[in-house]
């Protein structure tokens, strides 16, 4: 039945804890990636409702999801720590680098390729 269907569909979006807001997609991926390197659970929620025609999307920012509780806190702690890391490569390297493996332009503060994920050489 759909109408259940969607009912479980509301109490799975409850019962995730709202971890960040990211600036756009690419922020959103590289953290989700991130946080998978530590075992922990995400789900991206927001972006891809953007694609409604001709509305305003309610949140046009994607929003990260812990599926699970207890990841929160550690969670946190790595997006801290992220940020904290990007902050510090802003001051000392303020110039976008380009990855030698995909050509792409990289942001100053990441260490890996947003496009291929490869580290920074
Ligand atoms: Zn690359």
């Amino acid at each position: 039945m759909p109408v259940r269907y969607a009912a479980r569909q509301w109490i799975f979006l409850f019962s995730m804890l709202k971890l960040y807001e990211a600036a756009d997609r690419i922020e959103a991926q590289l953290l989700m990636d991130l946080l998978h390197g530590y075992h922990i659970e995400t789900v991206l929620l927001g972006d891809y409702l953007t694609g409604a025609a001709g509305e305003l999307p309610a949140n046009a920012f994607p929003v990260i999801w812990v599926v699970e509780d207890e990841d929160l806190p550690r969670a946190r702690e790595l997006l801290a720590d992220f940020h904290s890391t990007r902050a510090q490569a802003g001051k000392a390297d303020p110039a976008p680098w380009e990855c030698g493996y995909c050509g792409e332009q990289a942001e100053c503060g990441f260490d890996l390729c947003w496009n291929c994920g490869k580290a920074r050489n």
